[in-house]
């Protein structure tokens, strides 16, 4: 009755184009579904873990990933800290208030899931991943945050990729952490403002700190969205941190209470570290 209504405020060669437009979606839904179960069809999804049929990673085996029990400044990575806050003596050198880490990068199938999310393409995985996120906030003294929001992607990367991780595992946590009730979130609110080399491929960690240093901002139009809230930003996998101290630094710049951060894991960084 609506869509009939609007119908009728519109000019007979605007409903015809709104039409066409909604035909096209459709079809490109349903060839989109359709190339979707000729490749189930063909290439069945199987467990990485145990290669069982039907899912990417399955319940069983992601029951079996352990919780980072013991967590730490995110700075130093020295000082073991409740929920992974900034310890007293590093608050002072970083914007950001703390770093949850859901699991251990040192767990096969971690590692093996967020290389398969991140350079296989494999974007249903999503859902696994985004279910150790939804327990590790669940089961921590972190309270709920007012907005969650996703380490921005450059649009040349995303178009490499096709999505940005991060943002389906905001989307996942927005919905999911409290049941019947969804969290804020959004993907404007904090962007990427310049190309920067894919931070896997800086190998020194003075010089991925430089690589991403002013690469994030805060439209002006977003500013009163960020101001005041508390915000947690989240991402697949911290190995230095320097992305996410970056994006912390330019969300308390446009007026954050706080900023948390949580990754499924944290990657040791081995190389030089001057
Ligand atoms: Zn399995
Ligand atoms: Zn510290």
């Amino acid at each position: 009755m609506q869509l009939n209504h609007r119908n009728m405020l519109l000019s007979p060669s605007q409903s015809t184009a709104r039409l066409r437009s909604s035909c096209v979606t459709i079809k490109i839904a349903m060839a989109h579904r359709l190339i979707q179960i000729i490749l189930d069809t063909l290439f069945p999804l199987t467990c990485l873990s145990c290669r069982q049929e039907g899912l990417l990673l399955c319940d069983q085996c992601l029951a079996k990933i352990p919780f980072q029990l013991e967590q730490h400044c995110p700075i130093c990575e020295h000082h073991s800290t409740p929920a992974g806050r900034t310890c007293l003596a590093c608050c002072t050198r970083s914007s950001l208030d703390g770093m949850l880490v859901a699991t251990s990068y040192q767990s096969r199938i971690i590692s093996h899931a967020i290389h398969c999310f991140k350079y296989r393409f494999a974007e249903s995985l999503h859902e696994p991943l985004g279910k150790i996120l939804v327990n590790a906030l669940s089961h921590s003294e972190l309270t709920l945050p007012d907005l969650i929001l996703p380490v921005p992607l450059h649009p040349r990367r995303l178009r490499w990729r096709g999505f940005n991780q991060s943002w389906l595992l905001a989307q996942y946590l927005a919905e999911h952490l409290t049941p019947g009730f969804s969290i804020s979130t959004t993907e404007s609110s904090l962007i990427r403002q310049r190309y920067t080399h894919p931070q896997a491929q800086v190998k020194k960690h003075a010089a991925r700190a430089q690589n991403i240093r002013g690469a994030f901002q805060v439209p002006k139009e977003s500013r009163p969205e960020i101001a005041g809230k508390n915000i947690l930003l989240v991402d697949d996998v911290a190995t230095t941190g320097a992305t996410i101290f970056e994006c912390a630094k330019a969300l308390k710049k446009s007026g954050a209470k706080s900023v948390f951060a949580l990754v499924i894991a944290r990657q040791s960084f081995k190389t030089d570290k001057h």
